[in-house]
């Protein structure tokens, strides 16, 4: 594969951007969120041009009609004749082709691959040199050789394995929302212990945060969010040890909707407090849920408020900018001064409420706290594109500031440098020091 340098005409921008944008492209990136398999389950599979449209377009797919399921499933089964997949869910591609979870697919193959459209007469085509390129090194071929990503922060569910020389990697919290005896269980498993109590369960909770820190995790993910609302108001101990006993104590112990969230409430704060202990950031989803048919009202990012408030020692990194509800952020940003935005997935949600986001943070927000990028992909070939979304908001917004007479052209640079790269690598102290071993 040839790195391929964006041709000017490809490029919807002009004049002050247009400038901006070359110069932005020269930055080295630090991608700050993503979910990349290992490369080497990646090389395992068979892809084609459906895997352009897997992930986030699942989600618009169904949207258009196309529903998740054994329906799409057939669409991206790569093992069956490309050609009568192609045509059974065209009307559902042409539905979602303009939008901007689409244009990734699009940018990748008419930059990178050289072909102008993706339509029947070239899918063919797209999926043999897609797969031709899918081996060893794809990895570096397209994160640091096309896309000038100087390093990467993967979210792991399992164990951190060194997968490339430039990843990171963010943990997961799964010991949270639990609401079955079965969690317990697993979790005693996880971490080799005995939990009778709840403090039994807060210590293994404080040892799987320590061991994470250990093993080189650079942060801790929460995506509470996906699941209840992310207003976790404080809950006296009393209370809590009485639900955890509830659930220890039956045979098939399920403890209320309403009981799972205090014990949650509870169990979060502690994890917050064992992060503190430990020096580990903490990484908040807020915002649109991927999938479809979520619970949006859980997810705004203004409920974090009395977290943030009491926790004045922890390091927030707050995701996704409570997408839509951007202005949320605004608030946040302004009060707390351990909180960092961060605009991964943003971009391919909504590059004009990305813009508008972009635009009232700098307004509002020290420079210092945002971070433009963070491609939030399972598909490789795809960060290529939203990288471009990314770098071409960035040189509109900062062209804009420009010609409102806020900055020259030097210091909308140098903010392009500091979101781009030098925020998220000092917040995240990112310097290989650890070790990858649990
Ligand atoms: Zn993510």
């Amino acid at each position: 594969m040839e790195k391929t340098k964006l041709k000017k005409s490809n490029l919807p921008l002009s004049g002050l951007a247009s400038e901006l944008y070359r110069e932005i492209a020269k930055i080295p990136v630090v991608d700050a969120h993503e979910h990349l398999p290992r490369e080497k389950e990646r090389c395992d599979k068979k892809i084609d041009v459906t895997t352009l449209f897997s992930h986030y377009c699942k989600g618009d797919l169904e949207a258009s009609g196309l529903l998740q399921g054994p329906e799409q499933e057939e669409f991206f089964d790569t093992s069956k004749p490309l050609m009568k997949r192609w045509k059974k869910a065209k009307p559902y591609l042409e539905a979602i082709r303009y939008g901007s979870y689409a244009y990734p697919a699009f940018a990748y193959v008419r930059d990178i691959l050289g072909i102008d459209d993706i339509n029947e007469k070239t899918v063919e085509v797209i999926s043999k040199r897609l797969q031709a390129d899918n081996q060893k090194g794809i990895y570096k071929k397209i994160i640091q050789d096309i896309c000038n990503i100087e390093c990467s922060i993967q979210c792991k569910t399992d164990e951190v394995e060194n997968d490339q020389d430039f990843f990171y990697y963010l943990c997961l919290d799964k010991a949270t929302n639990i609401n079955s005896k079965e969690d317990i269980i697993a979790f005693e498993k996880t971490n080799d212990v005995c939990i009778y109590k709840l403090k039994d369960y807060v210590n293994a909770l404080r040892s799987f945060v320590a061991k994470q820190k250990k093993a080189g995790s650079v942060g801790l993910k929460i995506a509470a969010a996906y699941d209840r609302s992310i207003e976790f108001p404080e809950v006296p101990a009393s209370e809590a040890e009485k639900i955890f006993a509830k659930l220890r104590a039956k045979v098939s112990g399920v403890i209320s909707t309403a009981e799972t969230e205090m014990l949650g409430n509870y169990l979060i704060r502690r994890e917050i407090e064992a992060c503190i202990d430990n020096n580990l950031p903490v990484v908040i989803h807020t915002g649109y849920q991927a999938g479809n048919r979520n619970d949006i009202r859980n997810a705004r990012a203004i409920h974090l408020w009395s977290l943030l408030a009491s926790y004045p020692k922890a390091r927030f990194d707050l995701f996704h900018g409570s997408f839509p509800y951007v202005e949320d952020m605004v608030v946040l940003g302004k009060y707390f001064e351990n909180v960092s935005l961060n605009m991964c997935w943003m971009h391919i949600m909504s590059p004009e409420i990305s813009r508008r986001a972009l635009s009232e943070w700098l307004d509002a927000v020290p420079v210092t706290k945002i971070f433009a990028f963070g491609g939030d992909y399972s598909v490789p070939e795809k960060i290529y594109g939203h990288l471009q979304l990314a770098r071409m908001n960035v040189a509109v917004v900062l062209a804009d500031k420009i010609l409102q007479g806020r900055m020259v052209e030097s210091n909308a640079l140098r903010i392009a440098r500091l979101v781009f790269n030098e925020n998220p690598k000092q917040w995240y102290k990112m310097n290989k020091t650890f070790l990858f071993q649990l």
